[in-house]
């Protein structure tokens, strides 16, 4: 007998389960043994007691047990065959019916002792509708009675009495092949329930404790292998010796944060003091620094380059769009060469001689830090000692991709930057091979934007006077647009429509411009470089503008459809305002009148802060579709609620480093690597890219 969890060689094979009835399965997905015995019930009906026949109430679900006193396979008007019984206990008659099912015919017969679980119909006296049932066999007579009742998602095919018949027989033959996973040490410590306990509770519960006992054990042993699958990994990584050496000089960094003009909030000090530890103690640094939007990520970034270039590596500053790319690039331009550090650009439309001359450049050392795009990442760009990388909005990056840059370095000293909150709950399970560092205070004198959802013509002809008399002022206006459609010629369309209707019927007299994902580069570079020096008043674009843009002069956002907005965006959106000292604002344009979109604008109106908005979009949402999270396996966790066990998910992941650390980084439980591998080893594959 193999390993029942060894998906690739178990077959689902036992007895009174026909092929015919195995293929069914397999169009469900339940290809292996270790397939069926989690495919868990969807949900329970409790019926703790059981009833007397002469007790039943209509409607009402109920598990009774008696003696079939007679069984006949009939055949309907329409032809249909249905399998009829009648069942006594002491108190009365039932009559039990199942349709299409003549096989049962064989299973159940005259003066068996059979339990059933369903619905009670009352028609001609009362009657149960394809109920499911368990015959008692004598020696079964104690262990098997219990009063839950257990639904399962059916679907295709398969019918409930199929499924439970499958379970029934697999935990039978197999119940003493079940392997502990989960060490010993950990369910102790949880007082967990063992694996072999859990799926006989999960699937044939006697009370509604058993389920609670069952599901607690499975919500920690789905969690634990999601940590265990990310963290296993990360200990590879860490366990080479020191590769790189940083000497502490701090002269430059110094010069340069006397030059930014603003002090450093005690939060990016803490995360940058966080960072040069690591550096100064030759770890590997892998770190996840999660900041609100506007908190001031970039400069923490820079210094932090700055601080290795200055002790003799060259760094990199990735971003995901050009728009972005550049404006990091100007910002540290001008501030760094004057102190004799050379900063580069590259990016995809960066070509011909000057892209030749500026990867010699960085293979030879003489460019000190890099910004760009995904264009760091082709196989032509090679460094001469690469020791820290920065992703800027990391989310919108594959882990593929995260690697590929790592392994231009000697040392691959990575921070991902991420102005998507995520709870920390989150933060800990998706980035569970991160160390996470939270900007969790905005720099002073920042003022709360003004949220307004508006919901008439009339709100939006106020809003459009208010604008005029914000530009007066020497303000500047986004208006943003949602992609209509997936096409790209859509999306023109509809900026350009706006962009029309403003320019022509409300903003004569002002600037305005467009901005959209089809202009050139250097279109669009051009439109963001005027934008940034105050030449145009109003920016209309598509969502090229939704990450890091930072023009602290731009103090009103307007969001035309915000409807087409998830929260996590709209807050992205939001957070291109409210970047300097001034009163901003942001108007939500939507006529939408759905619940949901009610509830996201709502939210949007009560709270700017970007965690808090995080968790009500968690509740809002399923989480295998929250940003950023599609490709964590996040996606793929049926037990934990994420939003609520964050004690679970913390309990997981100190168990998996605690156990791998005391097994020197191996798993050694083959059976624990397989489940693991089984569970996620195939979602990796297709990552990033
Ligand atoms: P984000 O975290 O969203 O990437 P940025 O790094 O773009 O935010 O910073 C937003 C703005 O705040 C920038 O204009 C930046 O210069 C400014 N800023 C950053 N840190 C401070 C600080 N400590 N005091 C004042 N302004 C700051
Ligand atoms: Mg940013």
């Amino acid at each position: 007998m193999g390993d029942i969890f060894d998906i690739k060689t178990s077959e689902i094979k036992i007895k009174g389960l026909g092929e015919k009835s195995i293929q069914k399965l397999k169009k469900i997905g339940i290809n292996t043994v270790g397939d069926l015995f989690y495919f868990f019930p969807r949900d329970y009906e409790d019926a703790s007691i059981m009833r007397k026949i002469s007790e039943c109430r209509e409607e009402e679900f109920t598990v009774i047990r008696g003696r079939v006193i007679k069984a006949e396979l009939l055949r309907a008007k329409n032809r249909l065959s249905y399998f009829k019984c009648l069942i006594t206990d002491e108190t009365g008659i039932i009559e039990a019916i199942w349709f299409k099912m003549p096989y049962l015919k064989n299973t159940i017969k005259i003066d068996d002792e059979i339990i059933l679980k369903g619905k009670i119909k009352r028609e001609y006296g009362i009657k149960m509708v394809n109920p499911g049932f368990i015959k008692i066999k004598p020696e079964e007579n104690e262990n098997i009675e219990n009063g839950i009742g257990v639904i399962y998602s059916l679907s295709g095919e398969i019918t409930k009495k199929l499924i439970v018949a499958a379970v029934f027989a697999m935990l039978n033959k197999y119940e003493n092949d079940i392997k502990e996973i989960i060490p010993q040490f950990i369910k102790e410590k949880y007082g967990f329930i063992s694996r072999k306990d859990a799926f006989k509770k999960i699937h044939n519960p006697k009370s509604m404790e058993d389920v609670k006992s069952a599901k607690k054990y499975f919500a920690f042993e789905e969690i634990f292998l999601l940590e265990l699958f990310i963290i296993s990994k990360r200990g590879k990584n860490i366990q080479e010796e020191k590769i790189y050496e940083v000497e502490g000089k701090k002269e430059l960094v110094k010069k340069f944060i006397s030059e930014i003009g603003f002090v450093l909030t005690n939060a990016q000090k803490k995360v940058i003091k966080e960072i040069y530890n690591e550096l100064n103690s030759g770890k590997i640094v892998n770190r996840l620094i999660q900041g609100d939007v506007g908190s001031g990520k970039t400069i923490v970034a820079i210094i932090i380059l700055l601080y290795m270039v200055e002790n003799g590596y060259q760094g990199v500053f990735m971003a995901p769009t050009e728009i972005l790319a550049e404006q990091h690039y100007i910002s540290m331009v001008d501030v760094l060469n004057a102190i004799g550090i050379k900063v580069e650009i590259l990016t995809g439309s960066i070509k011909g001689i000057k892209k030749e001359r500026v990867l010699a450049e960085i293979e030879q050392g003489l460019i000190d830090i890099v910004v760009g795009t995904h264009a760091l990442i082709e196989e032509s760009v090679k460094f001469k000692n690469l020791g820290f990388i920065v992703i800027d909005e990391q989310h919108r990056f594959g882990v593929k991709q995260r690697q590929r840059i790592r392994d231009k370095g000697v040392a691959a000293n990575l921070a991902v930057m991420s102005a998507t909150p995520i709870p920390r709950s989150l933060a800990l399970t998706i980035y569970g091979d991160l160390d996470v560092s939270i900007i969790d205070e905005l720099p002073p004198g920042r003022k709360e934007i003004k949220t307004k959802w508006l919901k008439t013509e009339n709100e939006f002809m106020k809003m459009i006077k208010f604008i005029k008399k914000k530009i007066c002022e020497g303000k500047q206006v986004y208006f943003v647009t949602p992609l209509i459609e997936e096409s790209e010629k859509m999306e023109l369309t509809s900026a350009q429509e706006l962009y029309e209707k403003l320019e022509y019927n409300y903003f004569k007299e002002e600037k305005c411009a467009i901005l959209h994902g089809r202009m050139s580069w250097s279109e669009k570079e051009e439109i963001m470089r005027a934008f940034k020096k105050g030449k145009i008043d109003i920016l209309v674009s598509t969502t090229v503008i939704e990450v890091g843009v930072n023009v602290p002069n731009a103090v009103i956002m307007v969001i035309m459809n915000s409807e087409r907005f998830g929260l996590a965006q709209l807050h992205q959106l939001r957070g291109r305002v409210g970047r300097g000292s001034d009163e901003s604002y942001c108007f939500m344009v939507s006529y939408a009148k759905g619940d949901e979109t009610i509830a996201r604008l709502k939210v949007m109106e009560a709270t700017t802060d970007g965690f808090k908005i995080a968790e009500e979009d968690l509740k809002l949402r399923k989480s295998g579709e929250i940003f950023g999270t599609k490709q964590s396996g996040i996606s793929d966790l049926k037990m934990v609620d994420i939003t609520r066990d964050l004690k679970i998910i913390k309990a997981a992941k100190e168990s998996v480093e605690k156990y791998l650390e005391e097994n020197d980084w191996d798993i050694k439980n083959k059976d624990l690597e397989y489940e693991m591998l089984r569970r996620y080893q195939k979602k990796e594959d297709k990552l990033g890219g």
